[in-house]
């Protein structure tokens, strides 16, 4: 089984990935992880991509490709990928079915873990134990939450299309989120 997970920043896609990978024994393939290791390695890619990544713009597709196809080419980690942060655009996605099918692999789920702005700005301040500084903070966070909506809607619509989508309440407690996560992918 390979999965898609998608959530907006805040939203505990994190804690959710890091769940399934040792529940189900998965390979958890963080596109951000590994382009941020690329550049503490200083390695040639690393230091080509660190302005790109610090401005908070996207890779370039290519780049992005090359590095997913190492993880999808590589048996031992054949049919348990949890991509977490790649497909980011439509044509990511095309992409993404293009190369698992060239290694005779599909995705089985999407899943999306829903959280609305309100939550979102309530865990902020939770986190900052109501800070002076929240406005800016508040801002910022906005941004992001706008930045995925805008950026993963048509990404969203085309795996709903194909009928891999399933929308994960993540308004719950997280434990509740696991165990509805933990039934999605025991029923595959
Ligand atoms: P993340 O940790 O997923 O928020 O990613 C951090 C940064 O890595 C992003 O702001 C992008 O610059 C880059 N990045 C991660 N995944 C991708 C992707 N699928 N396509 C292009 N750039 C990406």
């Amino acid at each position: 089984m390979n999965l898609v997970i998608f959530g907006p920043p805040g939203a505990g896609k994190g804690t959710q990935s890091k769940f399934i990978v040792e529940k189900f024994n998965m390979f958890q393939l963080s596109t951000g992880e590994f382009l941020r290791k690329e550049i503490s390695d200083n390695t040639k890619l690393g230091k080509k991509i660190s302005s790109v990544i610090n401005s908070g713009e996207l890779v370039s597709d290519i780049i992005v490709s090359d590095l997913i196809e190492k993880i999808i080419s590589n048996s031992k980690y054949q049919n348990r990928i949890v991509f977490d942060g790649y497909p980011r655009n439509l044509n990511q996605a095309k992409n993404l079915d293009n190369l698992l099918k060239k290694y005779k692999q599909r995705i089985d789920i999407v899943l999306k873990l829903s959280v609305s702005l309100e939550t979102i700005k309530k865990r902020i301040s939770e986190r900052l134990g109501l800070e002076k500084r929240f406005d800016d903070n508040e801002k910022i966070a906005i941004r992001r939450f706008e930045t995925y909506e805008k950026s993963t809607e048509p990404v969203i619509e085309y795996y709903k299309k194909l009928n891999l989508l399933k929308v994960v309440d993540g308004e719950r407690p997280i434990d509740q989120i696991n165990d509805e996560i933990s039934a999605i992918i025991s029923a595959i």
